[in-house]
Order: structure tokens, then C-alpha cells, then sequence
């Protein structure tokens, strides 16, 4: 059995930091629809120039680029003994497809992340991430007023200046303008996933170590085994397909 999750929660909420770690803990990719928009945008290619604008905005780009480019990510071989979404699926359609992707692939356990919009603001204005890597403080324990003076995520990162800045779509307006497609858009379709027995609540203004073993424990009670099965199983996937 695959280890399938969903991560979902507004912006601010914490799910970036916490699919990260979950990824890194239990051997699975993580496929973060954010991340990989930033980079297209920084890396200035065509899908980097088609998503630019909207994404300042803080709107959502089209239903049918974002899935292409999640059914491209989840059918490579890395992602066959599981994943972790974060940023998607963010609309009914966005859904739709991702139940059609994983039809074939055991359950997909959707873990929502809940924190008051006004936290969310303040969080999210205090936010930096690294402008070369795109790696986000919190994911290294900092806060945004005390970070290292380098990224340490990459080995570029630790050989080059400060880097550390505000996301283009991170200032008060953009957030709220954000916050409200979210409620419109996003917080609907949650409650498509509400009714089925892998969906789970958590709440996000706990510690990140408290958010980060609530997870563990949400994902085996939706999987019906004790958090400690969960890496065996992962490890079981990758060494069947070896
Ligand atoms: P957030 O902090 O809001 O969770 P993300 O890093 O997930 O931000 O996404 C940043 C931006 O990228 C979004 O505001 C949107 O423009 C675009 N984006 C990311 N994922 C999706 C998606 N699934 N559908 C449409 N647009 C998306």
C-alpha cells in the first residue's frame, strides 16, 4: 500500500513546513504546486512567464496547466510508494482529477490544517523564504527576525550572500486577496473530502512539533495502523519495487 496524503489549509497554515518534514521522514516525494510555480517563475521559463502575473495577484492559475503538471509529477517513478501534496487540489476540478490520477493507487489520506484567518495574516507577513532555493525559514526552525545569515539548504546557498526575502505575494493585500479565493474556492471543496474515512482535522495553531506528531498520528488512524507502521510501510513499497 502506497502512502498517499494530501496536505490542506489556507495559506499561512503550515503545511508547506510540515509536508516537508513528513517527505523527508518517511521516504516519499514531497510535490508542492507553490514550489514548483516559484521556480518555473525564477528560473524565468515559458510556464515561469505564462504564471507570473497571477500568481503577484495571488489568483490561482488554470485548472488545466496545474493538473498537467501534478499527473506528470505523481506518474514518475519516485512517487509509485507515495507523496505528499501541498497547494493541491485547490478547486472542485483540481478534485476531480486527482481522484482520476490515483484511482489505481490506494487510499488518499487528506489532512486539513486549521488556523484563524487573522493568524494567518500576521504569520504570513512575517514569512521569508530563500531566494535562490525557495526553501521557506520556518522549514529550518527560524523565525522570520532571526534567521541565519544564509541558507542552508543547498550547498549554493551556503556558499552565497544573504538571501532571504518576502514572497512577491506575501504582502497584507495579496494575503487577504488570497484568503478570500481560498474561502471562495478552496474551503468548499474540503468539504468534498470531509465525508470519507481518510479525511482528518489537526489543529494548526499548536507548536510545529505538536502540528508534526498530530499529523503522524492523523495519517495511521486513517490508515488504521499504529504511527510506527508507517515508515515499514513505505520501505516495504520501495524495496518490492527494487
Ligand atoms: P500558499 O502559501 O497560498 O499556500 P502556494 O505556495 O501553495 O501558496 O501557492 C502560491 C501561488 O501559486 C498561489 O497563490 C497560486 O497563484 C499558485 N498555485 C499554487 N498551487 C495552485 C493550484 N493547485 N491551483 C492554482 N494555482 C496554484
Amino acid at each position: 500500500m502506497a502512502l498517499n496524503l494530501v496536505m490542506l489549509g489556507p495559506p499561512g497554515a503550515g503545511k508547506g513546513t510540515q509536508a516537508e518534514r513528513f517527505a523527508r521522514e518517511h521516504g516519499i516525494p514531497k510535490v508542492s504546486t507553490g514550489d514548483i510555480l516559484r521556480e518555473a517563475v525564477h528560473s524565468g521559463s515559458e510556464l515561469g512567464r505564462a504564471v507570473k502575473t497571477v500568481m503577484e495577484r495571488g489568483e490561482l492559475v488554470g485548472d488545466e496547466l496545474i493538473i498537467g503538471i501534478v499527473r506528470e509529477r505523481l506518474t514518475r517513478p519516485d512517487a509509485m510508494a507515495g507523496f505528499v501534496l501541498d497547494g493541491f487540489p485547490r478547486t472542485a476540478a483540481q478534485a476531480k482529477a486527482l481522484d482520476e490520477i490515483t484511482a489505481t493507487r490506494g487510499p488518499v489520506i487528506c489532512v486539513e490544517i486549521q488556523v484563524p484567518d487573522e493568524e494567518l495574516v500576521r504569520r504570513v507577513r512575517g514569512r521569508r523564504v530563500c531566494d535562490d532555493c525557495g526553501a521557506n525559514a520556518d522549514a529550518f526552525g527560524h523565525k522570520a527576525d532571526e534567521l541565519p545569515e544564509l541558507c542552508q539548504n543547498t550547498e549554493r546557498c551556503r556558499s552565497i550572500g544573504p538571501k532571504w526575502v518576502a514572497r512577491s505575494d506575501d504582502s497584507e493585500s495579496v494575503v487577504r486577496e488570497r484568503l478570500k479565493i481560498y474561502w471562495r474556492d478552496t474551503r468548499p471543496m474540503i468539504e468534498y473530502y470531509s465525508a470519507r474515512p481518510t479525511f482528518r482535522v489537526i489543529d494548526g495553531l499548536q507548536s510545529p512539533e505538536q502540528v508534526r506528531e498530530a499529523l503522524v498520528a492523523a495519517v495511521a488512524s486513517a490508515l488504521g495502523m499504529p504511527a510506527s507502521q508507517l515508515r515499514t510501510l513505505v520501505a516495504k513499497k520501495l524495496g518490492a519495487q527494487a
